[in-house]
C-alpha cells in the first residue's frame, strides 16, 4: 500500500487529511512535531509528503531543503500546504525543492487530485536500505555497522556521521556542514566535537580493518580507500 506522510502540527487539519487520504486507499502517518519529521521520512520513506509550512521549531522550507539534502530520501515528491498565498513564498517553497504547492483553504478534491499525480511518480524511487563502502556495511532498517562480518558498536553521532560519509564516498565534508547535517541547525556545538567525534569512529571501525577515514588538513573529512597519511590532531 502506498504510503503518505503528513506533516502538519494542526491536529484537526492532520485529521481531516489522514480521513481523506484513508478514503483514498493511502495508508497514512500524521507527523505534528516539525523537529521529528526528517526522522520520521527517514524511517518510514513514503511515496508522498505532504508538508506544512507553518510548523513550530522549524519551517516547513527548512525540512523541504534537509529532506532534499539527504541521498536516500531525496526523491520523495513534497506538497507544501500553506495559508500564504504570495508569489514570492510560492517561489521560496519550490526552490526549497517543492514539487507542488497547494494555499490553505484548498479543496480537498483537488488536493487529492495532486497526491495521485505525484504517487504516479512515486513508483521510481528506490529507497537505499543499506550503505556499503569496501567492507564497511551499514544496515538502515536496523540501524547497524559491521565490518568484514564483525558487528561494530557505534554512538547514535558516530553512526550518523559515518553515514554521511557513507552516502558520498570521496567526498569531502567540511566540519562545518558536519556540524549542520549530523549535530542539527540549532545545537551549538564547537567544530572540534567533529574531530573528537571523527576519533571514537576510527577507533571502533579500525578494530577490524584499514582506517578510511580520510583527515582533509584545515577542511574536514572523508571516507576514501586510497593510501593515506592521518595525523591525529
Ligand atoms: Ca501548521
Amino acid at each position: 500500500m502506498s504510503l503518505v506522510m503528513v506533516i502538519e502540527d494542526e491536529e484537526a487539519l492532520g485529521l481531516m487529511l489522514k480521513y481523506n487520504l484513508e478514503k483514498e486507499g493511502y495508508e497514512v502517518i500524521v507527523e505534528p512535531r516539525g523537529a521529528k519529521a526528517l526522522g520520521e521520512v527517514e524511517r518510514h520513506a513514503p511515496s508522498v509528503i505532504i508538508l506544512d509550512w507553518m510548523l513550530p521549531e522549524i519551517s516547513g522550507v527548512e525540512i523541504c531543503k534537509l529532506i532534499r539534502s539527504k541521498p536516500d530520501i531525496k526523491n520523495i515528491p513534497i506538497i507544501m500546504l500553506t495559508a500564504k498565498g504570495e508569489e514570492e513564498d510560492k517561489i521560496k517553497g519550490l526552490s526549497a525543492g517543492a514539487d507542488d504547492y497547494v494555499t490553505k483553504p484548498f479543496s480537498v478534491p483537488e488536493l487529492m487530485a495532486r497526491v495521485k499525480t505525484q504517487m504516479r511518480r512515486a513508483p521510481e524511487i528506490i529507497t537505499t536500505k543499506e550503505l556499503v563502502f569496501e567492507d564497511i556495511r551499514m544496515d538502515l532498517i536496523e540501524k547497524k555497522v559491521y565490518r568484514g562480518g564483525q558487528f561494530i558498536h557505534l554512538g547514535p553521532t558516530e553512526f550518523r556521521l559515518l553515514k554521511m560519509l557513507m552516502e558520498q564516498p570521496k567526498k569531502v565534508f567540511a566540519r562545518d556542514f558536519l556540524l549542520k547535517n549530523v549535530w542539527g541547525m540549532n545545537i551549538y556545538v564547537e567544530s572540534r566535537t567533529v574531530d573528537v567525534h571523527i576519533r571514537r569512529l576510527r577507533k571502533s571501525l579500525n578494530e577490524y580493518g584499514p582506517d578510511y577515514i580520510r583527515t582533509v588538513r584545515a577542511t574536514g573529512y572523508s571516507i576514501d580507500n586510497q593510501p593515506q597519511n592521518n595525523e591525529e590532531e
